[in-house]
């Protein structure tokens, strides 16, 4: 699931690729992905993309004239940008993995596609971004708190600090695989009671936020659009390595499994050695 840093490439590089170039025409192939139809898609054509930017994990491509196109690109979805497309006939609804097209005054574009069946990609097209429901209520964005905001805004939400930092309502842009990532190189468990943080923890929790986020961001950055892919991430420490070593201490990733998720973490750095063993159980290893 792309998440800030892959989101923030993903916009630096429609920045760089398509801003200053007018969009001939936006498809739609999955009705459903669309959720507003005023303005309708035809009130794209004919105006220039001016920047691209990154609310949370929205990406929202701006075009002159005050018209956003914002998309979450949920769990399996992606952006595809594409030099030219092999064909000038529109795309037709169907199952294919294709959301969206967005065609450019110059042959070039880009499809929002998205894998598997499960169909969540959400694209929104509004005239300010605060119309979609999910940037409306975004927390300020994890990479830019500084340290009172980012402790104040943790400490607002009592609950286990693995799902209070994912939620976007407390700190925008965190997922499930940079929380993993986070909490490893702050040394605390998943499951810590944010109201039980000492500021120290707290401290450690935002410099490896930030540090986390950052690398992540400048790895991304440094891909080319090509290998740009949400599901490749590189320099991960526990995330997706459950049975693997953990590249600080030697000891064996852990995961605790969810009925739709999971999460990995080191017993070593993170929870006093003791594995997590289920929900149940963590309330003792905190
Ligand atoms: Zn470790």
């Amino acid at each position: 699931m792309p998440e800030l840093p892959e989101v923030e490439a993903l916009a630096g590089y429609l920045r760089e690729r398509a801003a200053g170039r007018r969009v001939d025409r936006i498809e739609i192939a999955a009705i459903s992905a669309l959720k507003t139809y005023d303005p309708a898609p035809a009130a794209a054509s004919g105006r220039t993309v001016t920047d691209a930017r990154r609310h949370g994990k929205f990406l929202d491509v701006v075009l002159d004239g005050e018209l956003h196109l914002v998309v979450h690109l949920a769990r399996a979805g992606w952006l595809h940008y594409r030099e030219s497309f092999p064909s000038a006939a529109p795309l037709r609804p169907g199952k294919g993995p294709i959301a969206l097209r967005v065609r450019l005054d110059d042959g070039s574009g880009f499809d929002l596609t998205e894998a598997g069946t499960q169909k969540k990609l959400a694209a929104y097209l509004v005239t300010d971004p605060a119309q979609v429901p999910g940037v409306a209520k975004l927390g300020p964005d994890a990479l830019a708190a500084d340290l009172p905001t980012f402790a104040e805004r943790i400490r607002s939400r009592r609950g286990q600090v693995k799902g209070v930092l994912t939620d976007q309502a407390v700190l925008a842009g965190v997922g499930n695989a940079y929380s993993d990532e986070i909490l490893h190189a702050a040394r605390l468990s998943p499951f810590a009671l944010t109201d039980r943080l000492t500021d120290a923890q707290l401290a450690a929790l935002h410099e490896a936020t930030r540090r986390v986020l950052g690398d992540a961001v400048a790895r991304s950055l440094g891909q080319k659009a090509a290998e740009l892919k949400g599901e490749k991430r590189s320099g991960l420490t526990v995330h997706a390595r459950a049975g693997l070593p953990c590249p600080v201490c030697g000891d064996t990733v852990r995961e605790v499994s969810f009925a739709d998720s999971s999460l990995q973490y080191c017993p070593t750095c993170q929870t006093g050695g003791k594995p997590l063993a289920d929900r149940r159980l963590s309330r003792l290893v905190r």
